[in-house]
């Protein structure tokens, strides 16, 4: 499960912006290349964070479609996964951009410090 791969570094990312605070809310932004299941994410983040600032915080995901632009008919469209074909002709020759971000949004910081 790679979740624990991303979601130690989104842990990194949360620990220093808490700066000891507690924190109830996190949304990341991840790209969809990475394939990542909302269940299984919240699942990893759970024990990741496990005793520290960012315990039983909430995960908000949100998800950022890559961009697939074919080079046969000129199509652009959002992309799922690396294998994507085009939606336009089904040429699988496309180019994929974006989709591969993985970024900490925000943090929303406990009510009672
Ligand atoms: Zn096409």
């Amino acid at each position: 499960m790679h979740e624990f791969g991303l979601c130690e570094g989104i842990l990194g990312a949360v620990e220093r912006r808490a700066a000891g605070r507690r924190v109830s809310r996190v949304r990341v932004r991840v790209g969809t290349l990475h394939q990542v299941v909302a269940p299984a994410l919240d699942q990893a983040f759970a024990m990741v964070s496990a005793g520290g600032v960012a315990e039983d915080a909430g995960v908000d995901l949100v998800l950022v479609p890559a961009t697939c632009r074919c080079r046969t008919c000129g199509h652009e469209g959002d992309a799922e996964d690396v294998l994507a074909v085009c939606a336009g002709c089904g040429s699988p020759d496309v180019e994929l951009s974006g989709g591969d971000e993985l970024t900490l949004e925000s943090i929303e910081l406990a009510a009672n410090q």
